[in-house]
């Protein structure tokens, strides 16, 4: 479908977003996981594939583009999800003291995940946060606190491709280092 992903396994994908922040670039690097349902969006949604072509990293987070790229003679190592690329992070950030904002998933969801990733990864901080049924009106409110916060990482759990779309809007303005759409993750690490 025209859309290039980087032949990176986890572990070069974790190193990569893990220099990125260290060298505290002043533009926003947007992490794109691509599942199948923004991979099909792009063929008829060309907003939609400005911002997977000009995101700083695409990822296959779908099954399906793995099998693909192995039926075109031109395998990805692996799959590397959203879910799974936020663990990792967070395992790693244990011990660098990397700071996160978390934006999305129900009220109470999104309070229990920060809780539980503060508890389970000691050096990781949740310097901000936000449920992800706001307004139209409160959206404006919300990324300037982003900015004023200026996370390493902005984790946002809106749903695919919307978390994308936000992230594109407001690349210029959000002041973090990396963003990276996850969808659902936020239920999963809440349990
Ligand atoms: N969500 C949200 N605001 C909304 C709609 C959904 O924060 O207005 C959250 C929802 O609670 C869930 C996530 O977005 O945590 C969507 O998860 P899903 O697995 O559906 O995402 P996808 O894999 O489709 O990106």
């Amino acid at each position: 479908m025209g859309i290039p992903v980087p032949k990176l396994t986890m572990k070069e994908t974790i190193a990569l977003i893990d220099q990125v922040i260290d060298e505290r670039r002043p533009e926003l690097f947007h992490v794109v996981t691509l599942n199948p349902e923004i991979t099909m969006s792009c063929q008829h949604d060309a907003q939609l594939r400005n911002i997977v072509e000009e995101a700083g990293l695409l990822t296959a987070d779908g099954i399906g583009i793995v099998m693909v790229s192995q039926l075109k003679r031109n395998p990805l190592p692996e799959r590397v999800t959203g879910c799974d690329l936020l663990l990792q992070l967070l395992q790693l950030e244990g011990t660098n003291a990397r700071t996160y904002y978390l934006l999305g998933a129900s009220k109470e969801t999104n309070q229990l995940a920060a809780e539980e990733i503060e508890r389970s990864y000691p050096g990781v901080k949740v310097i901000g946060r936000h449920h992800g049924f706001y307004s139209e009106a409160e959206e404006e409110r919300i990324i300037g606190e982003i900015e004023g916060l200026s996370p390493d990482i902005l984790v946002v759990a809106l749903g695919a491709p919307r978390s994308e779309r936000l992230i594109h809007r407001y690349k210029h303005k959000l002041n973090a280092r990396v963003a990276i759409g996850v969808g659902g993750s936020l239920d999963i690490i809440a349990g």
